[in-house]
Order: C-alpha cells, then sequence, then structure tokens
C-alpha cells in the first residue's frame, strides 16, 4: 500500500494482488461477504481497491483501473469480473506460473542479504528460460535434473569425473589413517599406495583410509592429503589443477553464505 502512492505521483502506474491483511488495506472491504463471482470495489483518487469472489476471495490493488468490468462468457452464464483482476490474470500467467515451477528448487530463502536472493532468483530464472527452450527442442526430463546437470558442469568440466558418492565421501567427509592390521603370519603388512601407483610409482605403506568407502592404502602426509583434497589423481596435472579451482571457487561461494 505505501508503494502506490509515491509510484503514482511519479505517474508509475501499478496493479496487482493483496495481502488484505496488510497495513492501510480498506477494512470495509474485508468485512465484506460475497457469493461467487461477485465484486465489492472502493477507491479514492488514485488507487482502485477490489474485492472479488472467485473460488475464494481475491483482493487488488491498482492504480491503473477504473470500477469497471467486463464480460466473460461461461459455460451456462455470462460473469461480470472486475476489469483489474481480467487484465491481471491475462498479463501476469506467465510470472505466477514461473515461480510456481521455480518455489520447490528456490534457494534464495536461504540467505537473508536482498541482493543475494534477487542474484540468484535472476540465476535460476535463466535456468528455467534455458530449460524451456531445452524442451521445446524435445529433450525430456525434469527441471530439477536439468539443474543438477548444469552444476555438474560447472563443477567438473568436460564431464571427466563423474560426481559420485564416493567421490563426495572421500572430498567432503573426516577421515583418520589407521595401520593396516597384522597377522600371524604376517605382523605388519605393507600395501601399495592408491595414490603412488596412479603416479606411475611403486611405494608400500602401512596405513591405509578407514573412512574411504574401499578402504585404500595411502603413504601418511602426502599422499593422504592428495588423496582427500583433489578430484581425481589419474588425469593429468594440468586438468586437475583446473578442476580443483573450480570445486574450491564453489565451496568458497558456498561458504560466504553460511
Ligand atoms: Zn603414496
Ligand atoms: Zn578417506
Amino acid at each position: 500500500m505505501p508503494l502506490f502512492r509515491p509510484l503514482f505521483l511519479k505517474q508509475i502506474g501499478c496493479c496487482g494482488t493483496a495481502q488484505p491483511s496488510r497495513q492501510g488495506f480498506p477494512q470495509r472491504l474485508l468485512t465484506t461477504r460475497l457469493a461467487r463471482w461477485e465484486r465489492a470495489a472502493l477507491c479514492n483518487e488514485e488507487l482502485l481497491a477490489v474485492k472479488w469472489r472467485d473460488k475464494q476471495d481475491v483482493y487488488m490493488l491498482s492504480s491503473i483501473h477504473a470500477d469497471k468490468t467486463v464480460q466473460i462468457e461461461q459455460a451456462t452464464s455470462v460473469i461480470e469480473k472486475p476489469l483489474s483482476v481480467h487484465d491481471y490474470d491475462l498479463l501476469m500467467g506467465g510470472v505466477d506460473f514461473n515461480d510456481q515451477m521455480l518455489a520447490p528448487y528456490l534457494l534464495s530463502r536461504r540467505t537473508r542479504r536482498w541482493y543475494k536472493k534477487v542474484s540468484v532468483y535472476l540465476i535460476q530464472l535463466a535456468i528455467y528460460n534455458s530449460f524451456v527452450l531445452y524442451s521445446e527442442a524435445g529433450r525430456t526430463g525434469s527441471l530439477l535434473k536439468f539443474q543438477e546437470e548444469i552444476i555438474e558442469n560447472l563443477l567438473y568440466p568436460g564431464g571427466s569425473v563423474a560426481p559420485t558418492t564416493s567421490v563426495v565421501i572421500r572430498l567432503h567427509e573426516r577421515h583418520f589413517p589407521n595401520v593396516v592390521a597384522g597377522t600371524s603370519t604376517q605382523p605388519s603388512p605393507r600395501k601399495r599406495c592408491r595414490v603412488c601407483s596412479r603416479s606411475g610409482i611403486r611405494r608400500d605403506t602401512s596405513y591405509f583410509c578407514p573412512d574411504c568407502p574401499d578402504h585404500p592404502a595411502l603413504c601418511l602426509g602426502e599422499c593422504f592429503r592428495k588423496y582427500h583434497t583433489q578430484v581425481d589423481q589419474r588425469t593429468n596435472r594440468r586438468k586437475r589443477c583446473s578442476t580443483d579451482v573450480h570445486s574450491e571457487r564453489s565451496i568458497a561461494l558456498l561458504s560466504e553464505d553460511t
């Protein structure tokens, strides 16, 4: 309500649905009871407030409409629909539909800073628009899957490494080395270090990681650190670095929010 008047004074007209509980909304409209397809309206020099009963009560505010109606043909009758509601439905249907589609996936509610909300919303709106074009090109799949694929491709460019569950566990959970348990015949066994062997070096170690799914043997120190911080030790050094820069950047972005 407080926004309509300053905008009207700047000759910017507005029309939109309103929360009747908001301060300044005419109480007389709130208490007016309507049957289906009935309307009630109040206006002053700049602003029109309308209550319209469709399946439920709809409240509208407009500074560009007069209290006029349009005739809408139903199956059995003709109804008088307020012009403001009619225009709003006509023009805003697409926006509401977008918002409905995005609502389950919106990340913007996780942050309080408004400019982050707006930026994230605009990015997600752009993703949604691309999804619509993508679907029109005949591709199938859900919006969620489409978003996941975009995130995956940004984090792991080139698609060389799929972010499987074991990769997520390896890089994001807490890991502590342990000594490989001995037997009566082999009291202090040693195994090939996973990282060294991937670099073509044969080196044995008595330590392994009990927290990774397949319990890899790893040299203490550098190899243990590499295994739990680098996405893939098999790719060549250059490629690995660019991937690491991407994941570090995305982790930095995520932690900035918390
Ligand atoms: Zn090693
Ligand atoms: Zn581990």
